[in-house]
């Protein structure tokens, strides 16, 4: 494969990928993305930790071949824009991808980066897991409770910014068209205009993925989250899809939480996985009280984006929140922060958030051994109290790490 800008590692392999799972592979060749802001400071400490990893579990039989491809300020400066083509190709030729954070660049016809990526790729899916390492400062008592993995709809909903400004000539004639057609004289002519849709083919597509995900993992129940007591027609709907595509494709793994009160006296009968749905609302005060009650949970585009930043809220913040866009092909994983600009070269923010999306990586490639030991280094490094300043500043008694020496000690508390 040729590019315009970048030249492929001379070794290493494509990583072949059958519906959603890579084939076995020792040698992949990985795209990353430095990312802008914090984001040379995160690699820095996250690929020594990565290829520690792989050498401590594999001696040398297998490694990652990284080819680093450009998105955000670096490409700007080297292509006059900042998702160029050969970006893409790589993605699409190498298939894993991880990334940093990327600022949204002004004035490129981007609304950002990060959505630019999932609406070409079709990444359906966000996947989030949140997951408490012992002796994390938490604002909750039982941050232990919380262990759950958030499947959220990336393609569809509000979120996916189809909209006009208050007064514009589309508003207007969605607003006249709405009122003349369909005799909706509610809305105010001067008001804005969102549109949200919601479809059966990309709920059932999302909701298969979660479903999946929880028969893998021998995880209890999927909970499909919505706020269907009012927007009967998209987020009612997404729940009802839900429903209706464990009982067409999944009837013998899965049952609904209304039978095992219906039919089996409250007990979920052994292996099926409960089908439930709560009203956004209510999960939100859920997760905060009973946590240990939910597992997977499968929901659209704006309620998984404030769910699952409220759920790593409960175990550790934005530092320790790893995650993955993802189609049936591709999977792109990255750090889930932002470019935290103050912060930026400074060697001082917390790398957890993309060496955990790199530990995500591992388990999607199979390298389970190797996630094993990253997962080891850090509770060590936590549980040592000597981690960074968002962590330290919150816990008695630890010791302040840079950005690069946390990483460092993760190495070290691997073996
Ligand atoms: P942000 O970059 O996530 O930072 C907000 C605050 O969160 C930081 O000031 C810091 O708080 C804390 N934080 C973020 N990352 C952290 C880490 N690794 N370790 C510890 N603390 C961390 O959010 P923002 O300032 O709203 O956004 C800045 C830029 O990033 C914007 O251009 C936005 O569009 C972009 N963005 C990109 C992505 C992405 O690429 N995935 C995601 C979100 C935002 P304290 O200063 O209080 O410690």
């Amino acid at each position: 494969m040729t590019f315009d800008k970048i030249t492929a590692p001379s070794s290493g392999e494509k990583v072949q990928v059958e519906q959603g799972r890579c084939k076995p592979t020792h040698h992949p060749i990985i795209p990353w993305i430095e990312g802008d802001g914090v984001g040379a400071d995160i690699w820095k400490a996250a690929h020594p930790v990565f290829d520690h990893a792989i050498k401590l579990a594999y001696g040398g039989e297998r490694k990652i071949e990284w080819f680093e491809v450009y998105a955000g300020e670096k490409a700007h400066a080297m292509y006059g824009e900042s998702l160029p083509k050969d970006t893409l190709k790589a993605i699409e030729e190498y298939k894993v991808a991880i990334k940093g954070p990327l600022t949204t660049p002004v004035g490129e016809g981007f609304r950002s980066l990060n959505v630019a990526l999932r609406q070409i790729f079709d990444l359906y899916a966000c996947v989030r897991p949140i997951e408490y390492f012992d002796q994390v400062p938490a604002p909750v008592r039982h941050p232990e409770k919380v262990d759950m993995v958030v499947f959220r709809e990336n393609t569809e909903d509000i979120y996916l910014g189809i909209e006009w400004p208050s007064q514009s000539k589309e508003a207007k004639e969605v607003i006249a068209f709405l009122h003349d057609k369909l005799g909706v004289d509610s809305i105010l002519p001067s008001s804005g205009i969102g549109i949200k849709p919601i479809s059966p083919e990309r709920t059932k597509r999302l909701v298969r993925r979660a479903i999946r995900y929880a028969i893998e993992q021998n995880k209890p129940s999927v909970t499909l989250v919505h706020k269907g007591n009012i927007m009967k027609y998209t987020e009612g709907a997404f729940s009802q899809w839900g429903y209706e595509l464990a009982k067409e494709e999944f009837a013998n793994q899965t049952i609904t939480e209304k039978d095992v009160t219906e039919k089996h006296n409250g007990v979920v009968p052994q292996g099926k996985i409960v089908i439930k749905d709560r009203i956004a609302d209510a999960m939100f005060q859920q997760a905060l009280l009973r946590p240990d009650e939910y597992s997977v949970i499968a929901t659209m585009n704006l309620n998984g984006d404030y769910l699952s930043d409220a759920l790593i809220a409960q175990v550790g913040g934005l530092g320790l929140g790893p995650g993955a866009n993802m189609n049936d092909e591709i999977a792109i994983f990255e750090a889930t922060h932002g470019t935290a600009p103050k912060h930026s070269n400074l060697d001082k923010i917390n790398p957890g958030s993309v060496i955990l999306s790199g530990v995500m990586m591992f388990e999607h490639l199979g390298w389970h051994e190797a996630a094993t030991l990253v997962r080891k280094g850090l509770q060590k490094t936590i549980s040592n109290k000597t981690v960074t300043y968002d962590l330290e500043r919150l816990m008695t008694g630890a010791t302040l790490l840079s950005c690069s020496a946390f990483g460092n000690a993760i190495v070290e508390n691997m073996k």
